[in-house]
């Protein structure tokens, strides 16, 4: 079995056609040059004796006439706004490529879930496909332009033939994709086995204090909320620093500061804090650092503090057995120049592991960039990425 580099490239470069801006691409979930994609992967799909089957809430698979479950590869084609021309395609292209090269030895199905970027919720077309939401409820989400997923998914409907696919047909899910962080371009290192995606703390703070004229109110005497703020945000990095790894990440991502004028003393500050992390413990434990932070500045400067807790996500951890053939397989094609990690970013295969064994397979990101026209990755990069996936398809299928 053998990766065909120049098939896999030119079919990657083909598909950055539909929606082709710059050097990035445009085709969000749904709009004309989305669908005219997936039109151009059933076809790829039938060539390589993939049936292809368009679901109701417009994903796409390419199934192999097999009896037996089989794997099953994949990603998303749709893109963000203004997004890179690698952000899911690759994954997608990768594992046409893969089906192709294992034909006739161990059948994979491929998979191009629908508005992974969120147009209308997040990962919708993997999350309804899964089981994590109803179709009915997906329908009734909208997008910025105001319309709704019902009315996106009825352009799509004249090429849906059946139902979902049952999740049955499958033994296990592999998911290739761009890392989007930079920490094998710094190291100059080919691919990355995906263990888990991080799970996400969320917390809303209010501090109330006391709003005053920013000219007559004496330093000793305010109640400022912004100063609140700007302490907290100081104590939790330093709070934060001997529980943390080096892949543990927070932000303060969004601040209001009341009234918001620059000769009154702002009397309320409202803002968020997310973190993230693999280690449910270790998310637990900062949710804690949080809220104690939180109450101690505003007991020390005379505020009063509310906490809002966010819906926190539960970080998902891979299939040990599929990373295991992974890791073998990056030694073997990538001998050192390989790592395990941690993603940061969501991605379908969090929701297909509800349903099947699942993991991912990274290749760099040249400078880190993604969601971006400058995304890119060397294609010697996405060349290894698809052999290591090939040679691990081999373990999995031929033992
Ligand atoms: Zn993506």
């Amino acid at each position: 079995m053998k990766i065909d580099a120049d098939r896999l490239l030119s079919d990657l470069h083909r598909l950055r056609e539909f929606g082709k801006e710059g050097s990035g691409v445009v085709r969000p979930a749904f709009s004309g040059p989305d669908i005219a994609a997936r039109e151009w992967l059933a076809e790829k799909m039938r060539e390589a004796e993939l049936e292809p089957n368009f679901d109701p809430a417009g994903n796409l698979f390419g199934l192999p006439s097999v009896d037996e479950p089989c794997l099953l590869m994949g990603s998303h084609s749709d893109s963000q706004p203004e997004g890179g021309w690698l952000d899911g395609a690759y994954g997608v292209i990768a594992a046409l490529e893969v089906s192709r090269a294992a034909r006739g030895k161990v059948p994979v199905a491929v998979v191009s879930f629908q508005d992974e970027e969120g147009r209308f919720g997040a990962l919708t077309g993997s999350n309804v496909w899964s089981g994590g939401i109803k179709l009915e409820t997906a329908d009734k989400l909208t997008a910025l332009s105001g319309e709704t997923f019902a009315e996106a998914r009825a352009r799509m409907v004249h090429l849906v033939r059946d139902d979902f696919v049952e999740a049955e047909r499958f033994s296990g899910f592999i998911e290739a994709h761009i890392e989007q962080g930079p920490w094998l371009d710094k190291a100059g290192e080919a691919v990355a086995v995906v263990e888990s995606i991080v799970g996400v703390g969320r917390m809303q703070v209010t501090y109330q204090g006391e709003q005053n004229h920013a000219g007559t109110t004496p330093m000793i005497y305010r109640r400022d909320a912004f100063q609140g703020l700007a302490e907290f945000n100081q104590r939790l990095n330093a709070a934060l620093v001997p529980v943390v790894t080096e892949s543990t990440v927070w932000t303060i991502g969004h601040v209001e500061i009341s009234p918001g004028a620059p000769s009154i003393v702002p009397g309320r500050a409202v803002f968020s804090v997310q973190w993230r992390d693999s280690d449910p413990e270790r998310l637990e434990l900062m949710a804690k650092i949080v809220v104690e932070t939180a109450e101690a500045v505003a007991a020390e400067r005379g505020l009063v503090c509310t906490l809002e807790p966010g819906i926190p996500v539960a970080p998902r951890q891979f299939d040990e057995r599929l990373c295991t053939a992974l890791a073998t397989a990056a030694e073997r094609k990538a001998p050192k120049r390989w790592r395990r990690m941690t993603s940061g970013a969501m991605h379908d295969a969090t929701n297909v592991a509800r349903v099947m064994p699942s993991a991912m397979l990274f290749v760099p990101s040249i400078a880190g960039i993604s969601h971006s026209f400058e995304e890119d990755t060397a294609e010697a990069d996405l060349v290894t990425g698809a052999e290591v996936l090939l040679e691990a398809v081999g373990q999995i299928g031929l033992n």
